[in-house]
């Protein structure tokens, strides 16, 4: 049995529900799965797991030159364009994301993962923004169903079997989407680890990190490896 869990994936909310949180070994051999509502709870289970790469399925940025999401607030976006650069830059690979701006509906969710990135941060875990859907659309390509639905949680827990061999995975494994988008972002912290990845968008504004492209062609031999 493994005692640390150093990738950790969490499918953050605003805070009323909890985040499910997905943790995997030391080279992907096992998976841990969490829940947690406030912050504290969060920093207290990856303190239990000892996490250390921590990608997190929310913007933790604002566009350059926004102070807030406020309506109220005389900030404007630097750029006059719409959103962040990594968004601008998913987009333009023909990924749909949600845009980060003063309209935006997940607001709070944003001020609650600017807050917690500074404090994970602050406590020395390296913290990556990840959007799960863009992961999925690099390492299972582009014909995805629905992630609600049967087919498409088939078609998932199908992915992470193929991308992480090794696994040895829980017995009855039923996951739900919420679940595998902290799986996937788990996979996305591991790749991170072993310079799998690339990071979308400018530093000032967060980057994005996604699979680079041609991580999926190596997966089986690199994942199920020990890093
Ligand atoms: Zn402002």
């Amino acid at each position: 049995m493994n005692h640390f869990w150093p990738f950790v994936g969490i499918d953050l909310t605003a805070g009323r529900r909890p985040s499910d949180i997905a943790a995997l070994s030391d080279g992907g051999r096992e998976v841990a799965y969490r829940r947690a509502g406030s912050d504290e709870e969060i920093l207290a289970t990856l303190r239990v797991l000892g996490g250390r790469f921590v990608a997190i399925d929310s913007p933790m940025g604002l566009p350059a030159g926004l102070c807030c999401l406020e309506e109220t607030c005389v900030c404007e976006p630097l750029t006059g364009r719409v959103g962040r650069s990594a968004e601008r830059a998913l987009a333009a690979r023909g990924i749909p994301c949600f845009w980060t701006t003063k309209r935006s509906i997940i607001k709070l969710m944003v001020y609650r993962a600017i807050a917690l990135k500074a404090r994970l941060e602050g406590e020395g875990y390296t913290v990556l923004e990840v959007f799960p859907y863009a992961v999925k659309r690099v390492l299972l390509g582009r014909h995805l169903p629905r992630k609600d639905r049967p087919a498409g949680i088939a078609r998932l827990i199908d992915g992470a079997r193929t991308l992480l061999p090794a696994c040895r995975w829980p017995e009855d494994w039923g996951p739900g989407h919420d679940q595998l988008d902290a799986l996937y972002c788990a996979i996305t912290a591991l790749l991170h680890a072993l310079g799998r990845t690339e990071s979308l968008g400018d530093d000032d504004e967060v980057p994005i990190v996604v699979p680079r492209a041609d991580a999926h062609i190596d997966a089986e031999r690199f994942i199920g490896r020990a890093v």
